[in-house]
């Protein structure tokens, strides 16, 4: 099974993921979050992607697209994977859509995660995440039982370095220029299932999972 996750930033697409990949036992591939670890680790990727990132920018395609290619081809994605944050361009959506065709697959389902842009930029600005094993809080919607404390393992909790009032501002002009094409792209695939991320965390996941459980 070959899920996306499409949605502006803050949308849920992290948190609806980490529950989807938990119960069907596939890996959730966040290009977001292999760009975040190797910025930590300071890696050559982690150096190129980094004014990017910090400035609310889309990573170049082409780097982009190698690094996902490779993630595609490890072992752990034979029976299927969720992607988060990619394709984030028509172009990035391409060549997907050509490396299925090289390897005979498809994509099954796309879900689209819709958000009024006042929550958007609300769950940004109060995002947190641990700073050792990477889980997401909010300091009013999902916050920690002891403050800046991550409760999976003492972790502190940091914010992201983008999730600032003014990149997030671009990262949504960004989104709405360059991603928000993939909708209609998707829509044309009939694949495209539109669900409404306003709501709770578990009343978004049952939907999903309802759709997932009627095309399997
Ligand atoms: P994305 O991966 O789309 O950028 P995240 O999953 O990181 O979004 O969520 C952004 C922030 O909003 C996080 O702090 C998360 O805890 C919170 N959040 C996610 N989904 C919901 C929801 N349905 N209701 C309230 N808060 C949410
Ligand atoms: P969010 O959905 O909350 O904006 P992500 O963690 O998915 O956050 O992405 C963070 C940043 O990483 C993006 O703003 C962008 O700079 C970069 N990035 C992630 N995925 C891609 C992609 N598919 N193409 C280009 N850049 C990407
Ligand atoms: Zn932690």
């Amino acid at each position: 099974m070959i899920l996306i996750l499409l949605g502006p930033p803050g949308a849920g697409k992290g948190t609806q993921a980490a529950l989807i990949s938990e119960k069907y036992n596939i890996p959730h591939i966040s290009t977001g979050d292999i760009f975040r670890q190797n910025i930590k680790n300071k890696t050559k990727l982690g150096l190129e992607a980094e004014g990017y990132i910090h400035n609310g920018l889309l990573v170049p395609d082409e780097l982009t697209i190698k690094i996902i290619e490779e993630r595609l081809n490890e072992k752990d994605c034979r029976n299927g994977y969720l992607l988060d944050g990619f394709p984030r361009t028509v172009f990035q959506a391409e060549s997907l859509k050509k490396y299925y065709l090289g390897i005979k697959e498809h994509i099954d389902l796309v879900f689209f995660l819709e958000v009024n842009l006042d929550l958007v930029i609300k769950r940004n600005t109060g995002r947190r995440i641990c700073s050792c094993c990477g889980r997401c809080y909010h300091v009013y919607f999902t916050p920690p039982k002891h403050k800046d404390k991550c409760d999976t393992c003492g972790g502190c909790l940091i914010q992201r370095k983008d999730d600032t009032e003014s990149v997030i501002l671009e990262r949504l002009s960004v989104y709405l220029e360059q991603t928000m094409p993939l909708v209609d792209y998707y829509v044309k695939a009939k694949i495209l299932y539109k669900l409404c991320g306003d709501e709770e965390i578990t009343k978004v996941f049952e939907n999903m999972c309802k759709i997932i459980d009627n095309c399997n």
